[in-house]
């Protein structure tokens, strides 16, 4: 492992490993403060809401893509979905490889707001089994890159799909696929659900308040609610659960202050940076 490496100057070059509203409300906040920075984003949105400041779009090539590319940068914050692992355990690969200093900033899942109601599970596999159990008619909201695994179980069932891009795969005909992005209300996941006569509703941990309204119409509507469970974060990734959190982690490797307007849902303590070589 590479000796952690100082920020070349007051104004480290951030890279934000993105993809999430908080990556971009992190860019904004960095970039209003004159903080250089560029987030990166898969590139698996067709039309991405793109952050102020610089963007890259499309994979690194791998731990030693990422490794080649961090001469570009004196410090990530990886700030992509929870349940984007590869990107994560690439980033928690490379940049102590690079000496380069690494935050994860991951929103809190659910589970301190799961109901009796719900069944968690770890994998979509079982979350597809335990939705045939529980019901004729699930809604599934998982992304469409996880849309396959749920076809074996529940092919022949009435699945409602909402997605953001339409999946590479056929569906079944007896599936309804729904495009759009949050952020979502009560009314309108009441109204959907009522009027597709969902029965059991399938989403993975991914948290904060973006999504959170079709849990709250599930418990209204007294249904059955199946959730994939997170995986481990890769070992010894200095890790905070909010924006702010974030900024001053950046602002203490910088010494540049940056305002910190918290965002709602935000409010964990202060990270403490990592010692400086
Ligand atoms: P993943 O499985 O963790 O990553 C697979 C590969 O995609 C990575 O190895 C990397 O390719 C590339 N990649 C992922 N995120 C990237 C980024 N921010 N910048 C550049 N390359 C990236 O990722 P995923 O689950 O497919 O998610 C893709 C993106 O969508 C992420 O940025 C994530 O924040 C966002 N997202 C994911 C979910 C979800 O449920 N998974 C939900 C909402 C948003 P290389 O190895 O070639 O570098």
């Amino acid at each position: 492992m590479a000796e952690v490496r100082a920020p070349a100057s007051l104004e480290p070059r951030v890279l934000v490993l993105g993809g999430t509203s908080e990556a971009r409300e992190l860019a904004g906040l960095l970039v209003d403060a004159g903080v250089p920075v560029t987030t990166s984003l898969a590139g698996r949105v067709a039309r991405p809401r793109l952050p102020v400041g610089e963007v890259r779009i499309g994979g690194f090539g791998g731990v030693d893509g990422l490794r080649a590319a961090l001469g570009e940068y004196d410090v990530v914050v990886d700030a992509t979905h929870p349940f984007a692992t590869g990107m994560s355990a690439n980033a928690a690969a490379a940049c102590p490889a690079e000496g380069v200093p690494l935050l994860r900033l991951e929103r809190p899942g659910w589970a301190d707001r799961s109901q009796a109601s719900w069944t968690w599970v770890d994998t979509h596999e079982q979350a597809a089994t335990a939705a045939a159990d529980l019901g004729d008619r699930p809604f599934l909201t998982v992304g469409r890159q996880e849309l396959a695994r749920f076809v074996p179980a529940l092919a022949e069932r009435g699945v409602l799909a909402r997605v953001v891009d339409p999946p590479d795969i056929e569906l079944p005909p007896a599936w309804t696929l729904v495009t759009s992005r949050g952020p979502y209300t009560l009314p309108g996941e009441l109204d959907l659900m009522r009027g597709h006569g969902t029965d059991v509703l399938v989403t993975k941990d991914s948290g904060g308040s973006y999504t959170w309204p079709k849990l709250e119409a599930a418990a209204e509507l007294g249904l059955p609610v199946v959730v994939v469970r997170r995986a481990a974060g890769a070992d010894g990734v200095e890790t905070v659960a909010d924006v702010a959190a974030a900024v001053d982690w950046v602002t203490a490797l910088s010494g540049k202050a940056v305002s910190r307007r918290r965002g709602p849902g935000s409010g964990s303590a202060p990270a403490r940076p990592r010692p400086r070589a």
